[in-house]
């Protein structure tokens, strides 16, 4: 394992960022301490040391919030929707001219490699902001074709007031997911970052204020799940609540949205089928499956953890998969050469431990990593290994529950049959793909995959037009593309007697 690091420590890498650190909640247009002056500490995952504290929302700050967002929607939604898109195009400037400094608050906050921040979250997140930007006067109602003598049209009107909770993977790119075409379509929003996650968030609320977004339209709230979010999901005067994160933490939205019979959107986790064929260029596929599940340290809900390979090239493939898996770079993601940093938490770094001790009890093999890298430089932060298990059925737990890390399982294949029977195999569907020259296949494999998308020789590409959500236990829902604001915006019907000769219902 080829490792890095830079001598300074977190507390003097945050340093370098005080001025873009918020600490506080964003609510009203005005950052304030939470109503009873509750914090939680950030740590950076590199080495355990704590940035900075930062105020966490109880109810009463949610209370104002959504006040806050309520006071706000009337004008917010009348606004002419081009003017809400020239608003929106202007954050996705913001967040570009402050592309470095969001950069390196993610890594710092997140443990994502500087390089993938720069060059994949903040521009997708100025990206999808823009995206979203020209899409706001774009929304058009129709006429239906009803009785003679009667006008019906369909008007496409916002939902009110917004709650978004999000989890930590990718937190500055989650802001533009959620706030853009909630914003573009006229709602106004109450997002809960993950607790431990917080900075790029309020960040991108500072910035939205600078851009014009009118005060109250955007509220910040992070805070606890199991505190701020739950009372989102419960809020009677919350319309909808979107919301990304686990399938169990989903669950308990989905139940406690019953009170207001909220819209919900949900995007859970995944189990991502990853199946390479004989005919494969294989370079690429190896390259793309690495890439595929190591990339953010394979926290990603569409990481493609299950390496299905056709059982005549599978020794070949791994030989040369742990090979480049063993050469990845794992370092201080604030190092511009880092290709692997940090697990988020200690407590999700324990977690996925946990699953390499799950497979062996299972009698799979662990072929490469499955610990901590020997560094003294990294021995405090949250780091792992690229990990590479042979599982010995597709029915195994490490072939079925989403470990969220740099783990992938690797299961074989002899027929295409098979090879859809495992990829079909577990209850998730979110992001799936393959590798093969066959043209013929791969079409027949992206009709019949269960999963919200497919990538045929690429992986885990995404695009603000491109509708992003799941099947099954991967939820319901689409982020991005023109669907997204659909999801945003509830129909109303209207009917208009233009000629009608209709006789009176009652003749008197
Ligand atoms: P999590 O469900 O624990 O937390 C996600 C968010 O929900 C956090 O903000 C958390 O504070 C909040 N939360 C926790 N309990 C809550 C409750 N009772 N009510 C309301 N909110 C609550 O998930 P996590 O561990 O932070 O994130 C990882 C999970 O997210 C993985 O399963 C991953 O697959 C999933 N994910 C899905 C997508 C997608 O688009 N489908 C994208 C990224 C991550």
């Amino acid at each position: 394992m080829s490792t890095s690091s830079v001598a300074l420590s977190g507390v003097e890498q945050s340093a370098g960022l005080r001025s873009a650190i918020r600490r506080q909640l964003f609510i009203g247009g005005r950052f304030v301490d939470a109503g009873d002056g509750a914090t939680l500490t950030c740590v950076n995952p590199h080495d355990n040391s704590p940035i900075v504290d930062v105020a966490m929302a109880g109810k009463a700050d949610v209370d104002k919030a959504v006040a806050a967002a309520q006071a706000a929607f009337p004008a917010w939604s009348r606004l002419a929707a081009s003017e809400r898109g020239r608003i929106l195009l202007r954050v996705a400037d913001r967040i570009e001219a402050n592309l470095e400094e969001l950069a390196r608050l993610e890594a710092l906050d997140t443990g994502h490699p500087l390089r993938d921040a720069r060059a994949l979250d903040v521009p997708r997140t100025a990206m999808t902001f823009r995206y979203f930007g020209g899409m706001a006067d774009k929304l058009e109602g129709s006429v239906v074709p009803v009785d003679v003598g009667f006008l019906n049209y369909l008007l496409r009107e916002p939902l009110g007031v917004v709650g978004q909770v999000v989890p930590w993977n990718f937190p500055v790119m989650f802001t533009s997911w959620k706030l853009g075409p909630a914003l573009a379509a006229g709602n106004c929003v109450v997002m809960k970052p993950a607790e431990i996650t917080p900075l790029t968030s309020l960040k991108i609320a500072e910035l939205m204020a600078e851009a014009g977004v009118p005060d109250g339209v955007v509220n910040m709230v992070p805070g606890l799940g199991a505190v701020a979010g739950q009372y989102i999901a419960e809020h009677p005067g919350i319309g909808k609540i979107a919301f990304t994160g686990s399938t169990a933490t989903g669950r308990r939205i989905v139940q406690a949205s019953a009170g207001n019979l909220k819209k919900v959107q949900l995007e859970l986790g995944g189990k991502g089928a990853n199946i390479v064929f004989d005919d494969a260029d294989l370079s690429a596929a190896i390259n793309g499956s690495a890439y595929a599940i190591f990339h953010n340290q394979g926290q990603a809900c569409i990481a493609g953890s299950r390496l299905i390979l056709h059982e005549r090239i599978a020794d070949e493939f791994l030989e040369r998969f742990t090979r480049l898996a063993r050469s990845i770079r794992l370092g201080n993601p604030l190092d511009a050469d880092t290709e692997m940093g940090p697990l988020t938490s200690a407590q999700h770094r324990d977690r996925v431990l946990g699953y390499v001790s799950i497979a062996r009890e299972e009698g799979g093999q662990v072929v490469l990593g499955g610990k901590p890298p020997d560094n003294a430089a990294l021995s405090r932060g949250f780091y792992i290994e690229p990990t590479v298990v042979r599982a010995r059925s597709y029915r195994d737990r490490i072939a079925q529950e989403e470990v969220f890390g740099p783990f992938v399982t690797v299961l074989t294949f002899s027929s295409d049959e098979e090879a859809l029977r495992i990829a079909n195999g577990t209850e998730y569907g979110l992001g799936g793909g393959l590798w093969t020259r066959d043209v013929a296949r791969a079409h027949r494999f992206a009709r019949e995959m269960h999963s919200g998308t497919i990538w045929i020789n690429t992986y885990k590409r995404v695009h603000a037009a491109s509708p992003f959500g799941g099947f099954g236990l991967s939820g319901y829902g689409r982020d991005m593309g023109f669907e997204a604001m659909h999801e945003y915006t509830q129909v109303k019907s209207v009917w208009i007697n233009v000629d009608a000769a209709t006789p009176p219902w009652y003749r008197r």
